[in-house]
């Protein structure tokens, strides 16, 4: 069986396993298959709003599942695919915090961003500014990568905890699999 190549069908970039969104051709139309668990042919897509509003149109996805496809609804297809990888970056702290890989809370983090050789910190939006003037003068790091996420109560509500302005994750494959999920979201806007 020949590997199928994954390219986006609007702009055609090209993206290995869990880059590119999956879509799948189903009686009921075209699905997210963001688990990438139907089967039948897979047509792939950036999760970008551009792509989406080039690609996922008659013509693009016709092409792409070589019969005439009707386009799903753009805006609720956003609102899908924004809960889905939603779902998916919960499940990820899920994981990191099972694994003991997430820490959070002022020090522990700067004490974790210290010594990292890699890992991701994520910063809530509402962060205040004393407060991050305050970490980057305890951990100045260009080891990490850094994102904005959320807010103080939505990271509290994730890690089961009171809010949370800072958390930490060391392990790299779980600290790139949370950086590329959130990525995924800031390149969608709500429907
Ligand atoms: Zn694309």
């Amino acid at each position: 069986m020949a590997t199928p190549e994954r390219s986006c069908i609007a702009c055609r970039k090209k993206g290995g396993k869990g880059e590119l969104i999956k879509l799948a051709d189903t009686p009921s139309g075209v699905v997210i298959d963001y688990l990438e668990k139907l089967p039948g042919r897979g047509a792939y897509i950036c999760a970008e709003d551009a792509c989406m509003e080039k690609g996922l149109k008659e013509g693009p996805l016709s092409r792409a599942f070589k019969h005439k496809v009707s386009p799903p609804d753009a805006d609720a297809f956003r609102e899908e695919l924004r809960g889905k990888i939603l779902r998916k970056i919960e499940g990820i702290f899920g994981i990191a915090m099972k694994s003991r890989q997430a820490v959070w809370g002022f020090d522990a983090v700067a004490s974790a961003a210290r010594r990292a050789r890699g890992g991701l910190l994520i910063v809530a939006e509402d962060i205040s500014e004393g407060t991050e003037r305050k970490f980057m003068g305890s951990a100045p790091g260009s080891s990490y990568d850094t994102v904005h996420y959320s807010t103080k109560d939505g990271l509290g509500s994730i890690l089961g905890a009171s809010p949370v302005a800072l958390v930490f994750i060391a392990e790299p494959a779980l600290a790139a699999a949370l950086g590329r999920e959130i990525g995924r979201l800031k390149g969608i806007s709500r429907g």
